[in-house]
């Protein structure tokens, strides 16, 4: 089951400018930057109470968020669940109808297992599931 609400996920084209831009809008200074070279981008996680915020760009035309950037535009990409079991949440999950993305969990930035589910099943919404590794 999902636990609580871990972190936003925000799709941007300039880490540095927004970088900047959160850390005067949150007050707090980025506590982690890390390539999540699978996936093509460069994060930057920001803590805020108990949610992160993960700004994430593209390190290639390539990457997932590129290609969302491109057809959206920069904004809110993802929302991310703490799950105590990803395995079981992800079958729970699945017999409940939802569409997996991932029907295994993987690498994720931060110390994470992570996987999606599709957000065809999800109001639109692309919904993370993770765990601490
Ligand atoms: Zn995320």
């Amino acid at each position: 089951m999902p636990k609580k609400l871990e972190h936003i996920g925000i799709a941007v084209k300039d880490l540095a400018a927004s970088e900047a831009l959160f850390t005067q809008l949150l007050g707090v200074a980025p506590y982690k930057r890390e390539e999540a070279e699978s996936e093509g981008v460069m994060t930057t996680f920001f803590l805020l109470g108990d949610v992160k915020f993960e700004l994430l760009a593209a390190t290639n035309p390539e990457s997932p968020i590129a290609k969302f950037i491109e057809k959206k535009g920069e904004g809110i990409h993802h929302i991310a669940f703490d799950t105590t079991n990803i395995v079981t949440t992800l079958e729970e999950k699945s017999a409940q109808g939802f569409q997996l993305i991932n029907t295994s969990p993987k690498d994720g930035a931060d110390n994470k297992q992570i996987a999606f589910l599709h957000p065809k099943s999800t109001n639109s919404v692309l919904v993370e599931l993770c765990q601490d590794k």
